[in-house]
């Protein structure tokens, strides 16, 4: 990939609005704006310039606002021109097609933040943060995305990997010198700084699954016998009719979503098709779907009917779940109790008349609610952080093991501490391969 060129994208999504941003970086930026507006006078750093815009045939076809940053101090790290223009696909477009006769390239995508690492305006950890931010849903997850972007996640690895370094050069000392010039307390030193970056990535590792549940929100499945009223229980919680409901079973076939955010945390609920032998093939397929959906939610409320209650189970038997008691409204208080008695936790609903949907609700909540304050922690929040950070944790973990054995062998303690320092690295990206960084910023949006 050629970072020597100047790009060119819109940085607002396709369609009509108020304004519409398109942004160049690279040595040309400047030269193609400042044709693009006909100016003789150099556009001044930083500054909010109006210009009028004109056609290669010296048509003005839009005012806008144009603002130059100049290198190193941009988003690129490069020449940074943005066009703030009325927010018109046909005029996005016209500058687009003139800044590229002019010579520039459309950006690939995820490219504008691809440079910004390239130039180290940002690390790999902030570079993922970008999308995060963009893609946050609930007020938790953008806070949490924005600390990372603004570097907290980025210092507490580069504190881990200070300490990972001191402890490698007390190894590496050892092994130059002789028996008789062993500093005393070395091996001490050397311990406690394996144990800091141990339980420091340690705790970065437990996090990520509250991490995660921020990040992407929570995944709520409603699941049971077909007719248990799973339908009606997703329409109550999201107070809309999204979901048919049908007195027939096997009615919802394929799976129903819907979000919501609970006390800022983006949840979106499943409606999947009944659990059941089915012979029938549309309906074995949503079957198979709803299982899949089971497999990987964060929480099941397992919902059934007292006819239902004999062949009550937990579909969820990895993770959480709430059994959710339905159609209470035609028990009679003695059915209900009794039932209840036979199952932890269950909550008696009826879906139809909204008595204890309340209940659900708190109850989701609760099971959702991460143990840390956002404010407090910081979290990994892609896969491949928590991939490498856990072999980070392997290595530090046999260092440890390796110190407990009394002789402490330097030469296989050097081994793991650097790779549990590269592993550092490959998180912050300064040893991440081009294959993995392709893989991270093609999944950005063209303009980023
Ligand atoms: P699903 O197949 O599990 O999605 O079930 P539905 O939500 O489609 O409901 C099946 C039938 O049970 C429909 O006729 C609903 O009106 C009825 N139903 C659902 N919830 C209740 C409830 O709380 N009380 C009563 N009486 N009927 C309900």
């Amino acid at each position: 990939m050629n970072f020597n060129d100047t790009i060119v994208a819109a940085a607002t999504p396709y369609g009509y609005g108020g304004l519409s941003v398109v942004r160049l970086s690279g040595n040309d930026a400047k030269n193609i704006a400042q044709n693009i507006c006909r100016r003789d006078t150099p556009l001044k750093d930083r500054r909010a310039t109006m210009v009028t815009l004109y056609t290669s045939n010296n048509e003005p076809f839009d005012g806008a606002v144009v603002t130059v940053f100049k290198t190193p101090n941009s988003y690129t790290g490069e020449d940074v021109v943005e066009f703030s223009c009325h927010g018109s696909p046909t005029i996005v477009e016209q500058i687009i097609e003139l800044s590229i006769d002019l010579g520039a390239r459309t950006a690939d995508p995820g490219e504008f933040t691809r440079r910004a690492f390239i130039n180290s305006k940002i690390d790999l950890v902030q570079a993922e943060s970008v999308a995060a931010v963009i893609h946050s849903q609930g007020e938790k997850s953008v806070q949490m995305s924005h600390r990372v972007l603004s570097g907290e996640l980025s210092n507490k690895l580069n504190d881990i990997k200070q300490t990972i370094v001191e402890a490698l050069s007390y190894v590496e000392f050892e092994l130059d010198i002789s028996e008789d010039e062993l500093i005393p307390d070395s091996v001490v030193r050397v311990q406690k700084n394996i144990s800091y970056a141990f339980d420091s990535i340690s705790a970065l590792t437990e996090s990520f699954s509250e991490g995660r549940l921020l990040n992407r929100g929570a995944s709520v499945v409603i699941t049971g016998p077909p007719n248990a009223g799973k339908s009606t229980l997703f329409n109550a919680l999201l107070n809309e009719n999204k979901a048919i409901i049908n007195p027939a079973p096997g009615t919802t076939r394929d799976t129903i979503e819907a979000g919501v955010i609970y006390d800022g945390i983006s949840v979106v609920y499943s409606d999947t098709a009944g659990i059941r032998k089915s012979n029938e093939d549309i309906e074995t397929e949503g079957i198979r779907r709803a299982e899949e959906k089971i497999k990987n939610a964060d929480l099941v409320l397992s919902i059934f009917d007292i006819e239902n209650f004999a062949h009550f189970n937990n579909n969820n038997k990895n993770g959480a779940f709430i059994p959710v008691l339905n159609k209470c409204d035609l028990y009679d208080q003695q059915q209900i109790s009794k039932v209840k008695s036979g199952i932890d936790r269950c909550i008696c609903i009826s879906a139809k008349t909204g008595l204890g949907i309340n209940e659900v609700k708190a109850a989701v909540k609760n099971n959702l609610r991460t143990s840390a304050s956002v404010s407090d922690v910081v979290f990994l929040i892609t896969q491949r952080q928590y991939d490498v950070a856990s072999s980070c944790l392997g290595a530090l973990e046999r260092s440890l093991q390796l110190m407990k054995n009394g002789v402490v062998s330097f030469e296989l303690l050097s081994i793991e501490l650097r790779e549990a320092l590269d592993a550092v690295d490959k998180i912050l990206g300064k040893t991440t391969s081009e294959d993995i960084l392709n893989n991270i910023f093609s999944n950005f949006c063209v303009g980023k």
